[in-house]
């Protein structure tokens, strides 16, 4: 099964893919996940990306595409994918339709985190994530036990510079520019499944998995 998460920067779609990948055995493909690791690599990639992710902006979609696309292909056919932050324009929408049909697949299921501008602005700037593993908390939502450590490897969390709050400006303009319209796009070409996302983290996760469940039960019974 291939999923597209779509929303507004911190709507919660890294925090659900986790558990979507967990629960699924689907490989979590995050881009800002990938082009933070190009950048702490030193890559040209990573150094390609850097101006444009610090000040609020979409890296373009060239660079993107080739990147997504290769990590895409690196995983196993057999494993099903659920892509977190891409596609983030209706062009790259475009180039991954056209990628995954040249390979017989198709993405089969969009799940769009719907959520206030309020909330989320306040989860981008209490988001903290751990510089060592990329485990997400929040200040005040998800608190981690010793506060200001990573449960899993007890480093020392950090905020993303990009959630500071002049960035974070930026960022939902290009969100409302160029991504908004992408859920356009697969609302003419897929089933978009709208989910409140502004409920707790939960209850998120309960929306989403009664739908992944309700649609893997039904190709199983359509394979019988
Ligand atoms: P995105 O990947 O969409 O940018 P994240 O999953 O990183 O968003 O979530 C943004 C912040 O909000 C994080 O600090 C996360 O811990 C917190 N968060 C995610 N989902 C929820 C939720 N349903 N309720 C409260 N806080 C949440
Ligand atoms: P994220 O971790 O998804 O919030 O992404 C962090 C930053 O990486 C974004 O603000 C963009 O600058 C860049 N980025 C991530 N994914 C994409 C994408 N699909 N297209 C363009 N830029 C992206």
């Amino acid at each position: 099964m291939r999923i597209v998460l779509l929303g507004a920067p911190g709507a919660g779609k890294g925090t659900q893919c986790k558990r979507i990948s967990v629960r699924y055995g689907l490989l979590h493909l995050s881009s800002g996940d990938i082009l933070r690791q190009e950048r702490a690599a030193g890559t040209e990639l990573g150094k390609k990306a850097r101006g444009y992710m610090d000040s609020g902006g979409l890296v373009p979609d060239e660079v993107i595409v080739e990147m997504m696309a290769e990590a895409i292909k690196k995983a196993s056919q057999k494993t099903g994918l659920v892509l977190d932050g891409f596609p983030r324009t209706v062009n790259q929408a475009v180039k991954l339709d056209e990628s995954l049909t040249g390979n017989g697949q198709r993405i089969d299921v969009v799940l769009n985190l719907n959520i206030e501008q309020e909330v989320v602005s306040e989860r981008m700037t209490g988001r903290r994530s751990c510089p060592k593993c990329g485990a997400v908390y929040h200040i005040k939502n998800l608190k981690p036990k010793v506060e200001g450590k990573c449960d899993n490897d007890g480093a020392e969390l950090v905020q993303r510079p990009d959630d500071s709050l002049d960035v974070v400006k930026n960022r939902f303009r290009a969100y409302h520019e160029q991504t908004k319209p992408v859920v356009d796009y697969y609302k003419n070409n897929n089933t978009v499944y709208d989910i409140d996302a502004n409920r707790v983290v939960d209850e998120v996760s309960t929306l989403v998995f009664a739908i992944l469940d309700t649609l893997i039960e039904v190709r199983s019974d359509r394979r019988q």
